[in-house]
């Protein structure tokens, strides 16, 4: 296997509308390897999912294979490009700017599983579904091509069982216990990887584990997409050696504006943190974990140092609980209870509710939902009770440090609870 020094990893110079005449010559073909072969590489590479759950690659796709010659149900892929987290806008720069690296990983995770059928999975009205629909057709007459399936643009219909239900025709909702590696689509053992690690299997099929092994971290190895937004000069997608320091992310994106002092780190179910605790950690899985923020799905939101912190978590907090698919009791009156008394808490004007009351409606959430929505809502908003005390002490106090209503590009809520309808196709 070759492994030239320095060919392009996902991000290239200029990569907008990417074709396939230019994929070819900046990566060269997929080289036929045998599937066993290439799956050991993917071991080899250490390549652990992007999508957020950071899971050996390698593993679950050991996983898929088993189970389709154990059962007998010839397995599926899935690829996740569903964009789930609001703010991160990797799978949208993926389809736009590397659809063919996409359509590779896709064809090379179905030869190793040895799977039948393939699917990449978006949200619905996607305009960058376009772009993946413009490569296709650019691709050659003989290649099997995966279907392009469109959901609802809902948090937690991205969550493999919800997506795995829903491609069968079931709604998006997640399947408490069922995970898709023994029973995904119509049963079938369905391998459902996010559209970065896939692109990332397109190069590590070309240029083999040592290469992807010569940056990144060593329990983490490779390069990972961030979305680099809010107090920085160039907000928007990067691609960076995952251990890379956090001040090195910021520079990257052009240096802080304002004076930001705290920051998101993860997604919307990660962590708040104060920005000179992570400066100088390392963006890796295990490395923020340690010093209580999250990788996450990739992002990395500086907060500007005039939002009100109050009012961001009650904001989430009522767009989280917008998103429960509305089928564990603790997640749809949890999260509504949670998104009333951050409400509350943010409105100067009421009686806001006392911070006792918050942090044990809070503790009650935890490990009792179908999925990880409540957990990760629940560490978002204790994590910004600390980082945004001041903030929380003035509010309990009848005023507002502020005045701001926050930055942060939040959804609005929905009515909760969200019943999510299955899929369209194109
Ligand atoms: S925890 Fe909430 S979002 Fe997750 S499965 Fe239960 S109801 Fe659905």
């Amino acid at each position: 296997m070759t492994t030239p020094p320095s060919v392009p990893r996902i991000m290239v110079p200029d990569p907008a509308g990417v074709s396939y005449e230019r994929h070819l010559a900046l990566y060269g073909p997929v080289p036929r390897t045998r599937p066993d072969a290439l799956l050991r590489e993917v071991a080899e590479s250490g390549l652990r999912g992007r999508g957020g759950g950071w899971f050996p690659t390698a593993t679950k796709m050991r996983a898929v294979k088993d189970n389709g010659g154990r059962f007998l149900h010839r397995p599926f892929t899935l690829a996740n490009a569903m964009e789930g987290e609001p703010v991160i806008t990797t799978d949208a720069w993926l389809m736009t700017n590397a659809p063919h690296l996409l359509l590779d990983g896709v064809a090379l995770a179905t030869a190793v599983v040895g799977a039948t059928e393939s699917a990449i999975a978006v949200h619905e009205g996607s305009p960058q579904a376009q772009s993946l629909l413009t490569a296709m057709s650019e691709r050659p007459d003989d290649e099997e091509l995966p279907t392009l399936l469109e959901f609802p643009g809902r948090y937690v219909a991205s969550e493999e069982s919800a997506l795995a239900r829903a491609v069968a025709g079931g709604a998006g909702r997640p399947v408490h216990g069922v995970r898709p590696h023994n029973h995904g689509v119509s049963g079938r053992p369905t391998l459902v990887n996010n559209a970065e690690t896939l692109c990332q299997l397109a190069l590590i099929a070309r240029f083999g584990a040592a290469w992807f092994r010569s940056v990144g971290d060593p329990d983490a190895p490779g390069t990972v997409m961030v979305s680099i937004e809010g107090a920085v000069a160039s907000p928007g997608e990067y691609e960076v050696p995952v251990g890379a320091r956090v001040s090195e992310l910021i520079r990257i994106a052009g240096g802080v504006t304002g004076d930001p002092t705290t920051a998101l780190t993860g997604g919307f179910g990660g962590a708040w943190t104060e920005l000179s605790t992570i400066h100088d950690v390392a963006w890796a899985p295990e490395a923020l974990r340690s010093v209580g923020a999250e990788i996450g799905a990739g992002l990395l939101w500086l907060q500007g140092d005039d939002d009100c912190g109050v009012s961001e978590m009650s904001r989430m907090a009522a767009y989280l609980a917008g998103e429960s698919a509305g089928q564990c009791g603790v997640c749809v009156f949890g999260l509504s209870t949670i998104a009333d008394e951050f409400g509350r808490l943010a409105d100067v004007a009421a009686a806001g509710p006392p911070r006792a009351r918050i942090d044990s409606v809070l503790a009650e959430v935890p490990r009792r939902g179908g999925c990880a929505l409540p957990d990760g809502a629940v560490r978002m908003l204790q994590t910004g009770l600390e980082i945004f005390a001041a903030d929380v002490a003035a509010h309990e106090s009848g005023h507002c440090l502020t005045g701001s209503p926050g930055s942060l590009p939040v959804p609005p809520p929905m009515p909760y609870p969200v019943i999510m309808p299955g899929k369209a196709f194109r």
